[in-house]
């Protein structure tokens, strides 16, 4: 089948080339000229394990191309994927521009079969729009389907090809079967097609984005309470995980979820509440404890250094908003960053994959290191902000050495406390019993 990818961003483009490895005719469109470039010459703008390989292979084998002229492709395109952003306003409303111009540049080349899919996360009504824009602009009917995605950066390449399922909106059953011949590769029994209605569909991303946000931040708040009733997350968390009804998967506490998408799904989610008369109190909620956890670790780290941070070297392991990832979009690191910034803290940083994204922000404002060790050199504190498998394990004695105060604030719970006590640092965790104040 053709197919046109609009937007080559992390969903679009791995949609994109994942649609291309199953032996669709895919043409991915994006705006941005240098992205397209990089991608024409076999390079990737992001960091997607498996990605590059797979595009570079689709590359080759002539179904993968890449373009920034949509009006050249669009026409000869049974289904066309819109998967531009759609950030967060200033009034936490999802931002609609992108797709709104995405689907107004494709109108004039549609073939009269065309197929408009939305990949991108848009609020409950936005495909119906789309809809009455397309016909408004074609003079005809256009049939729009939903189709969020629900895959999570980092393992995208394997989320997309093995899904926990598919979900399409639909209007008319003919465009289900169209999209279940596009998605049949990666379905099986227990990888369902679910066909819904196009409100369903769209509300079931901000439903499932939602739960997710609302079990961390219901975990970070026991966190929080853990500390100050002498309770240990860790504990409390295998006390309830082994209840089936309960279970253990995102429930671990940390310094808040960061990312593209929950904290402005969340936002939108209320805005959507709000539009339709509602109150959605327990997202506002989630987002406002979300919020303050970000802020948590500074003052873990204030509390550690008696309050003195002006001129103090601080050494921050970790800035992607996750791990396996190079997106920094509402990363807890950054938060951080600015609180020290702010006090005249000297900030030296490292991460596997995410530093030139840091640096386009912050300049040379921090210290940026390669190796992780070096941005120890003399610091008074190192704070872990992301999970990466290289900080998981590291070497002690080697931290120790090199480190002026032996602080280290663990926002991701990944060490041992004993271990790093025993090691002769002054350990702090989340929710860990032990505190600010312990030794
Ligand atoms: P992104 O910001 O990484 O990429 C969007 C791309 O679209 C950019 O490259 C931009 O240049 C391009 N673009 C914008 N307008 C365009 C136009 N008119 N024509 C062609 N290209 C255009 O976004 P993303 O993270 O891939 O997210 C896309 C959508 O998918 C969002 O709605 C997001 O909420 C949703 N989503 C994201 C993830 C994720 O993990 N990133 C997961 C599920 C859903």
């Amino acid at each position: 089948m053709k197919i046109v990818m609009i937007g080559t961003g992390y969903v679009g483009l791995v949609t994109g080339t994942c649609l291309s490895e199953s032996g669709n005719d895919v043409t991915c469109v994006d705006i941005d000229e240098k992205k397209v470039e990089l991608l024409q010459s076999g390079r990737i703008p992001i960091y997607e394990p498996g990605l590059e390989e797979l595009i570079r292979r689709c590359s080759k084998a002539g179904r993968l191309h890449f373009t920034t002229d949509a009006a050249a492709v669009v026409s000869e395109a049974r289904a066309v994927f819109l998967a531009v952003g759609t950030p967060q306003q200033d009034d936490g409303s999802a931002d609609l521009s992108d797709i709104f111009a995405a689907a107004e540049g494709i109108a004039p080349d549609l073939s009269e079969d065309a197929v408009v899919v939305v990949k991108s996360t848009v609020p409950v009504g936005t495909n119906r729009r789309i809809a009455v824009r397309l016909r408004e602009l074609t003079g005809r009917s256009v049939d729009v389907a939903s189709n969020p995605e629900f895959l999570k950066e980092g393992c995208a390449v394997d989320d997309f090809t093995k899904p926990d399922r598919v979900v399409v909106g639909v209007d008319r059953p003919e465009v289900a079967e169209l999209l279940k011949e596009v998605y049949e590769p990666y379905l099986d029994a227990e990888r369902p097609f679910l066909v819904m209605g196009l409100e369903s569909a769209e509300m079931t991303k901000y439903v499932a984005n939602c739960f997710l946000a609302t079990k961390i931040s219901f975990i970070n708040e026991m966190a929080n309470l853990c500390e100050r009733v002498d309770a240990d997350i860790d504990e409390v968390r295998k006390g309830i995980g082994y209840d089936r009804r309960i279970g253990f998967s995102f429930l671990y506490p940390g310094a808040g979820y960061g990312g593209s998408c929950f904290p402005k799904d969340v936002r939108a989610a209320v805005r959507v509440a709000e539009a339709a008369q509602f109150d959605a109190n327990l997202l506002k909620v989630v987002d406002e404890v979300n919020t303050r956890q970000k802020h948590v670790l500074f003052e873990k780290l204030s509390d550690c250094l008696g309050g003195k941070l002006p001129g103090r070297r601080v050494a921050v392991w970790g800035l992607a908003f996750k791990p396996q990832t190079d997106d920094i979009r509402e990363a807890p690191a950054l938060v951080l960053i600015r609180q020290l910034l702010k006090v005249g803290a000297e900030i030296r940083v490292s991460d596997p994959e995410a530093m030139e994204n840091v640096r386009s922000e912050f300049g040379d404002r921090l210290l940026y290191h390669d190796d992780p060790y070096a941005a120890l050199d003399g610091a008074d504190a190192l704070v872990l902000c992301t999970e990466w498998e290289n900080f998981r394990s590291p070497d002690l004695a080697r931290m120790f050495a090199s480190m002026r105060r032996p602080i280290v604030i663990d926002g991701r719970n990944v060490w041992e406390p004993e271990e790093m006590r025993a090691s002769g640092f002054k350990y702090v965790g989340i929710g860990r019993r032990g505190g600010a104040s312990a030794g």
